[in-house]
Order: C-alpha cells, then sequence, then structure tokens
C-alpha cells in the first residue's frame, strides 16, 4: 500500500473532539451524535433490566422463575439489538470520516477516568463506544494509507482560543468559547479546531 504524501497545502485534515452525549464534534463544526432510536433502544433496555431485577431468580440464591427467563430473553434481544446498531453506526462512521479524510487528529482519552469524572453520565460515557471508534478509524486510515494522529491527552484543546492562543479555563456547564479577541464558537468546536491544529504541528515536527 502506497502511503499518501502529506502535504501542508492539499492535505484533507480533520480534528475530532469527543463528545460524552453523542460521539464527537470535528473541526468543522459538524456534530456526530449516536441516532435516535439508539437512544430510544437504550432507555428501553434500562426499563427492561429495571423489571428483570424485580423477577423471582433475579437475587444469588433465588431459583429462577420461567418470568425471570422470559424477562431475560427480553432483555437480552433489546442488548443485542443495541450494541449491533451501536457498531452499524461507528461502522458508518469511520468509514465516512477515512474516505473523505487523509489525516484525522484525535485526543487520546483516558475512558475510565471520563467515566469515572462523576458527571451523573458515566455510563453514557463508557457506552457511546468512542473507543471502538478509535479503533476502526485507525485500521481504516491505516488500509487506505492515511494517518490517525493521537494528541496528548494532557494537551488543553478546551482551553486554548482556537483563534488567538489565549489561554484559559471554561467551567462544565460553559458551551461557548469567548474570547477577548472576538471569537464566539460553541466549546467543542473550538476544541477540535485546536486538536486538528496540533495534530498536524506534531505530524510535521
Ligand atoms: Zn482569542
Amino acid at each position: 500500500m502506497d502511503v499518501i504524501p502529506v502535504s501542508k497545502t492539499s492535505t484533507k485534515a480533520v480534528g475530532l473532539d469527543y463528545k460524552s452525549d453523542g460521539l464527537y464534534m470535528d473541526s468543522n463544526g459538524i456534530k456526530a451524535d449516536m441516532p435516535k432510536y439508539y437512544r430510544k433502544n437504550s432507555k428501553k433496555l434500562v426499563k427492561e433490566q429495571r423489571r428483570l431485577s424485580r423477577k423471582t431468580g433475579s437475587k444469588k440464591k433465588e431459583t429462577k422463575s420461567n418470568n425471570y427467563l422470559k424477562q431475560l430473553k427480553k432483555v437480552n434481544k433489546i442488548h443485542r439489538h443495541t450494541a449491533n446498531e451501536r457498531l452499524d453506526f461507528l461502522h458508518k462512521k469511520s468509514t465516512e470520516i477515512a474516505n473523505q479524510y487523509d489525516v484525522v487528529c484525535v485526543e487520546t482519552l483516558n475512558m475510565k477516568a471520563v467515566a469515572n469524572k462523576g458527571f451523573g453520565n458515566g455510563k453514557a460515557t463508557v457506552d457511546n463506544g468512542y473507543g471502538l471508534f478509535l479503533q476502526m478509524l485507525e485500521y481504516k486510515l491505516h488500509e487506505r494509507g492515511k494517518y490517525l494522529v493521537k494528541v496528548d491527552k494532557w494537551y488543553p484543546s478546551s482551553q486554548l482560543c482556537s483563534n488567538c492562543g489565549y489561554r484559559k479555563k471554561l467551567s462544565l456547564g460553559e458551551r461557548i468559547y469567548q474570547c477577548s479577541c472576538g471569537i464566539h464558537i460553541d466549546r467543542d468546536y473550538n476544541a477540535a479546531i485546536n486538536i486538528k491544529r496540533e495534530g498536524l504541528r506534531l505530524l510535521y515536527c
């Protein structure tokens, strides 16, 4: 496989910022969210799992009742269905990006740390499959002779102004990055631009 020569002017590059409540925001301001049907099924799964926990047989020493086994079948079916949908979506998105760009810059994430950060949405974070998505992206880019550049997780992508380089800390609730240079931009969009810039810097140096 020939590797596509990376030139600064002709390279199609993109930066992706991880989103705990979706999948990512890219450096063009385009958001990739898990599809609605996936969210709907996830909710359904939680509901049916709760039902299962109330059936006789859900506790360790109980004999499993017929109702329990019936409910377990139902839960497993939704589980499989949801997992397949998620996988399809991640494949679709990673193929799309690998076809469209020559260089993809991402942040390496400590998924465990993200999940335990205490946003109250730890489960959503673990479930959204970003780690899996990055693996898919890596081999699909590699197959095409393209590049995945991993930016260090300590790089302050969300703190830097993507326009002037000024650095400040945003609180978790602040969704807009505002700077005295005049920029007024979505927080994740700003981070994705910084990730792209840093990734390209790493690639060329
Ligand atoms: Zn600025």
